[in-house]
């Protein structure tokens, strides 16, 4: 079967879709991405995207899989408990798609040279300011997009910034670094496991979309609410006092 009977076998319900088309599918096979942090955030996203026929995905994440986990990262099961949650993904994406290329990394990504696991987009899934504060510095600097997401309580929001170099606008403009950026943390302030995977959802959605041009709404943040279920999206201005504001 040559590459594009191969494509319309197994992607027909996205390239039937009106937005979508063949050459779409193509593109997504050419295409690299990171995704930081595979827990809540960064299993679904990781499985929905390679799913979709993203060709390459960099997983970033030290953690193993504890059985806390379980409630809401629904892609690890019991007897995963004490495995790298990254060999479980790598091990579960690529039976689910054979031609998704799997790379992985079992250390914090800010004890990693930056140049290891870059990619043309990264995807902050984490769960700490520490990881956001550097992936956004490390991406500013680099002109790389980033797409950062986080889930707290009944709360999420989502937020993709393209890092062009004629235009400044970032997470730390949003979201200037202030107090202890140590705190914090998703398990700590407790959280449904539907909740996760909506902001999920959302975030691989707008992947796939800026992949292939389709999304506008960069340098905008998309606030999820899922006691209320609402969906907020407020533009994201530049801050002429960041301090990774060079120009
Ligand atoms: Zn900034």
């Amino acid at each position: 079967m040559d590459i594009n009977n191969s494509l319309v076998s197994r992607f027909y319900s996205q390239i039937i879709l009106e937005d979508f088309s063949l050459q779409d599918q193509e593109e997504l096979l050419k295409k690299e991405i990171t995704i930081i942090g595979c827990g809540g955030l960064g299993s679904p996203v990781s499985v929905y995207l390679a799913a979709s026929g993203i060709g390459k995905i960099n997983l970033v994440d030290p953690d193993k899989v504890e059985i806390r986990n379980l409630h809401r990262q629904v892609f690890f099961q019991e007897k995963d408990v004490g495995r790298h949650k990254v060999d479980v993904l790598q091990d579960h994406i690529e039976k689910l798609n054979s031609h998704c290329k799997i790379t992985v990394f079992k250390q914090k990504s800010w004890e990693i040279n930056f140049d290891k696991y870059k990619s043309e987009m990264m995807l902050d899934c984490s769960d700490n300011f520490r990881t956001k504060y550097s992936l956004n510095e490390a991406c500013t600097n680099n002109n790389i997009s980033f797409c950062s997401a986080s889930v707290s309580g009944s709360d999420g929001q989502i937020a993709l910034f393209t890092n062009k170099s004629d235009y400044h606008s970032c997470y730390n403009c949003f979201f200037p670094e202030d107090g202890d950026i140590d705190a914090n943390d998703c398990a700590e302030s407790g959280v449904l496991g539907p909740t996760v995977s909506l902001v999920a959802s959302i975030q691989s959605l707008i992947t796939l979309k800026y992949l292939l041009n389709k999304f506008n709404d960069t340098e905008s943040i998309f606030r999820v609410s899922s006691k209320d279920l609402t969906i907020k999206k407020n533009k994201i201005l530049p801050n002429t006092s960041c301090r990774l504001n060079k120009l």
